[in-house]
């Protein structure tokens, strides 16, 4: 059903990378500058992510002996640095995720350019690596994006929902190499519910959250895909949540043929079958021209 599935490592049959999304306050600060400051108990379950969320997650991925990867607001990292330290000393990717979870798509063309180097510089303060890869926040990728991360030199993208499998866009700069998601595989049209970012949704059970998840994962495993969630710390982190996620990760661990990988790795595993014409992409313009 895959017209191009991709050969993966030591013959396995899909690529696993739970990807999460540490946004924490950044999110309220944008869409509140003004008030956020006295809205306490919703900061206090966004802060829930980095305070108890991530050892929490770190712990799983230790015990089952994976690396993943963490996409990390600038700012975020600037406030939480012990959150985003232990994620590095355990040999997590952090990517970038914007300075304050601004929306590259409601920027003008300058602003753009400097928000996105804003956010690399100051991450790599913390981190202490370059970030190999970018997620837009709120998926909210510009026609400018692609040219702007190729320029900065990033090494792929996470933010578009185009394909099964890795495709590239191709721009006037250069090609970059898109890692796609989409929305059924995000936490939040299941677990957010918070007025104060007006985002209501009827919660489900983390077994009903993973049910299509599962299907998901079943699909791709089947013909060879990628499966990327994409997570929050303060949503998927919680207890009973992450419970299931402990469990279900043992569970795909025990089906076998899955590769579990940081995005970094999928990146550098996808270029190289590229160049040595194992494995062929669909290419797709970027930005498209008017219809
Ligand atoms: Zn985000």
């Amino acid at each position: 059903m895959i017209r191009n599935p991709v050969p993966w490592p030591d013959g396995a049959r899909c690529a696993v990378c739970f990807t999460f999304d540490m946004d924490a306050e950044s999110i309220l600060k944008l869409a509140h500058p003004q008030r956020a400051h006295s809205m306490v108990s919703t900061a206090s379950m966004l802060r829930y992510g980095p305070d108890v969320a991530v050892p929490r997650i770190l712990d799983s991925y230790r015990h089952y002996g994976i690396r993943q990867t963490f996409f990390v607001p600038a700012w975020c990292a600037e406030r939480y640095p012990r959150a985003v330290e232990a994620m590095i000393h355990e040999g997590h990717e952090v990517s970038a995720h914007g300075y304050v979870h601004e929306h590259p798509n409601e920027l003008s063309d300058e602003d753009e350019r400097r928000w996105l180097q804003r956010s690399l510089s100051a991450l790599r303060a913390v981190s202490g690596e370059p970030a190999a890869g970018w997620r837009a926040p709120l998926y909210n990728f510009s026609h400018r994006s692609a040219e702007l991360l190729l320029e900065a030199g990033v090494q792929y993208d996470a933010s578009l929902m185009g394909d099964d499998v890795p495709y590239l866009l191709h721009t006037p700069r250069g090609r970059l190499l898109e890692l796609p998601s989409h929305w059924a595989m995000d936490d939040w049209p299941p677990f957010m519910h918070s007025i104060d970012l007006n985002f209501q949704m009827p919660i489900q059970s983390p077994a009903g959250a993973w049910s299509t998840w599962w299907d998901e994962f079943e699909a791709m495993w089947e013909f060879g895909g990628l499966w990327i969630p994409v997570w929050h710390p303060f949503l998927s982190g919680r207890l009973a949540r992450w419970r299931m996620s402990h469990t279900m990760i043992g569970r795909m661990l025990d089906r076998g043929g899955v590769w579990f990988a940081p995005m970094r790795d999928i990146a550098a595993h996808i270029k190289r079958c590229i160049d040595d014409g194992s494995w062929s992409p669909r290419i797709e313009s970027q930005p498209h021209g008017p219809e």
